[in-house]
């Protein structure tokens, strides 16, 4: 791993008075390919990305981009490219006013604006007004921002929060290019489902603490486990028969269970037995939606039991 393009994080923590925000963080994030940053609201996701941009500064531990802090760096938007508030734009300014004002307070060319508006697609748009634009384009324009000065190592908090099916897509492939490029690209989110076919790593976080930092199709593999996908129009009868076998079953479908605890030919001969016809049984397959709230149970910090208690 070239040593100029990684984020490494280490003993990260952070707190803003009685609430600990960022808990003791390390990880690595590594170039060639998108890593997500994943953990619910509240986790400590965007503290810790102000953190590695030097916006915020941690009570202890370091965050490095190419092994210095964001503080030293020279040119720093050369370096890395950041979007942490696609509001953040002045509504009066035009498009293409906001990035020649960067440019030139950066010391970047200004063909690099004509590029970068042509790479997120905002070009027959760039005169206009910012505050006309949709979140999307919004989302576009900030992401042009972050590319202005080339940077080896791009930082996104949130980018496809709020985006039509249409702009999820192209941020999407955007993203993957950039990483093909060589590119670190880290972007956070609070629902797995954005990440799926998009980030290749995730780094799982929750309450502060690293809960997972693994390769996507490795946490699918652990998650699956030894279920069972059974599909029968009986299902209270299945029910108890498996149940009474030490079974753990839950139905979570119209005519459809998921069995834990027995294995495969074990639940076809106990249904076979008590002659109660399947249609259907398979090994279940984990979704990276239930991977996520597999690891992320218990370390979601406010949650529906919590919002009736304070709204009470
Ligand atoms: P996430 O980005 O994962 O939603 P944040 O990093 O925004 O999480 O927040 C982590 C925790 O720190 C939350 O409890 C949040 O309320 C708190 N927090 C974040 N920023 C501040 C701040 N500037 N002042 C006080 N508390 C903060």
């Amino acid at each position: 791993m070239p040593p100029d393009t990684a984020i490494e994080v280490s003993a990260l923590r952070k707190h803003y008075g009685p609430t600990t925000a960022v808990d003791g963080l390390t990880f690595t994030v590594a170039p060639g390919k998108v890593t997500g940053f994943v953990g619910p609201n509240g986790a400590g996701k965007s503290t810790t990305l102000r953190m590695i941009l030097g916006l915020d500064a941690p009570d202890s531990g370091k965050a490095l981009i190419g092994g210095r802090p964001y503080a030293t760096l020279r040119d720093p938007l050369t370096v890395v490219g950041a979007l942490l508030d696609a509001e953040a734009v002045h509504p009066g300014r035009r498009a293409v006013d906001h990035l020649l004002w960067m440019a030139h307070y950066n010391g970047i060319p200004r063909r690099r604006v004509t590029e970068v508006l042509e790479q997120v697609g905002l070009t027959s748009v760039a005169k206009k007004r910012a505050g006309g634009f949709s979140l999307g384009m919004r989302q576009r324009l900030g992401i042009a921002a972050a590319l202005l000065g080339d940077p080896q190592v791009l930082i996104l908090d949130e980018p496809v929060n709020g985006l039509d099916p249409e702009g999820i897509q192209w941020i999407r492939g955007f993203l993957k290019s950039l990483a093909a490029e060589g590119r670190t690209v880290l972007i956070s989110s609070h629902l797995m489902g954005e990440l799926q076919d998009t980030a290749e790593h995730l780094l799982v976080i929750g309450r502060g603490r690293l809960l997972a930092d693994t390769d996507v199709g490795e946490l699918l593999a652990t998650t699956s486990g030894n279920r069972i996908t059974l599909r029968t129009a009986r299902l209270p009868e299945a029910m108890t028969v498996l149940a009474r076998e030490g079974a753990t079953v839950s139905a979570n479908a119209p005519g459809t269970l998921t069995v834990a605890g027995l294995p495969g030919e074990r639940v076809v001969s106990l249904l076979t037995e008590a002659g109660i016809p399947f249609s259907e049984i398979s090994a279940h397959r984990a979704s990276l939606e239930e991977a996520y709230l597999e690891l992320t149970r218990g370390a979601t910090e406010f949650t529906a039991d919590t919002a009736a208690l304070e709204t009470s």
